[in-house]
């Protein structure tokens, strides 16, 4: 590979990413979100690829600053802070990294939904407070056997965990923009009435403006106050206010949130609700998975300048590769 192809570099590059995409390219970083005027001035109308390991937006604005840039390799399955439509208008393709976390996220999902029936962080508290020697055992909690749980966005992540919702026997329904005749669980067109009749509703998704507060505070209401809402996909998708308003008034059961609206804030009303359990976006962070995660992104950096096509792509860019 020749290395006079320039690389940016945008956020915090893992080391193990920097030093594959720096054995074959030359590689600009800059920690910062956005450049400043002088690496832009001496590096701007040089870089060809971007490796976007950030979660600020990448916009319009910075694409007109790297007049030379073909691919934005997005570290993450995730892209609703890639303004793609922007992207494909300038000819840039956007790639991500699908598939290799699904198992990692899908098992955070079910680590979180079973800690917020089993009130684990309550437990925990219970020991280490000595309440259980002077008080006796702790309160009873709920089982997750034979219950129904609702998934919000069957896709890869969804799917890999409704196999795994399988073990506890109850009904698994799912909400989308349409049925998938291949799957045996039942399709709920009105996300109302499928959290109705949900015990847990979790979250699989993506951000971005098509899904802004699909869980509002209609939907919340109808989870209930024995319902819990475990989100694994973008904190832009939960009505956030709501969910607190809900939380408080005894209107909803349980959360377990790893996404929050605008991270890493999190609302002090959230931090303060011991119904609440909290993940600071860390459903793929596993060794093993961000290591697959850090390689497909410079492997579609790599193939794309080798052999004139990315393996990943975004949807909206599979016909540019
Ligand atoms: P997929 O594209 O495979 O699946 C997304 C699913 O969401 C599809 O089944 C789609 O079904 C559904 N969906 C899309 N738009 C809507 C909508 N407007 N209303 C209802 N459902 C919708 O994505 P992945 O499973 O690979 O990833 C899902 C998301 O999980 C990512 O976009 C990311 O935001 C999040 N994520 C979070 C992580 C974390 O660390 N917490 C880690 C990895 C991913 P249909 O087309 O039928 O509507």
């Amino acid at each position: 590979m020749t290395t006079d192809i320039e690389i940016y570099g945008r956020g915090a590059l893992p080391p193990r990413l920097d030093s594959r995409l720096a054995a074959q390219f030359t590689l600009r970083c800059d920690p910062g979100q956005i450049p400043p005027e002088a690496w832009l001035a001496q590096h701007g109308d040089r870089v060809r690829g971007l490796a976007n390991a950030s979660f600020t937006p990448l916009t319009a604005e910075l694409m007109d600053r790297l007049p030379k840039l073909e691919i934005i390799s997005g570290l993450g399955v995730g892209y609703d802070m890639i303004d793609v439509a922007a992207a494909k208008a300038r000819g840039i393709l956007v790639t991500h990294t699908p598939d290799v976390l699904n198992a990692d996220v899908a098992n955070y999902a079910l680590l979180l939904l079973l800690a917020a029936s089993r009130d684990l962080l309550r437990q925990d508290a219970y020991v280490r407070s000595g309440r259980w020697a002077t008080e006796g055992r702790a309160p009873l909690t709920t089982t997750v056997e034979g219950r129904t749980i609702g998934i919000v966005g069957l896709g890869r992540i969804g799917r890999t965990l409704a196999r795994k919702l399988e073990i506890f026997g109850g009904p698994i329904l799912y909400h989308g923009r349409r049925a998938q005749p291949d799957m045996a669980y039942e399709f709920c067109p009105d996300l109302t009435e499928m959290a109705h009749r949900s015990s847990a509703l979790i979250l699989c998704l993506p951000g971005g403006s098509d899904t802004d507060k699909l869980i509002s505070a209609k939907v919340l209401d109808a989870l209930g106050p024995d319902g819990i809402l475990v989100n694994v996909a973008r904190g832009s998708v939960v009505d956030q206010p709501a969910l607190i308003a809900a939380l408080a008034e005894g209107r909803l059961g349980r959360a377990a949130l790893d996404v929050f609206e605008d991270e890493p804030e999190v609302p002090q009303a959230l931090r303060d609700s011991d119904r609440v359990i909290l993940s600071p976006h860390s459903a793929s962070a596993t060794l093993e998975t961000r290591q697959a995660m850090f390689d497909l992104t410079a492997d579609n950096l790599i193939a794309y300048f080798r052999d004139g096509a990315a393996l990943t792509p975004v949807p909206e860019c599979r016909e540019m590769r």
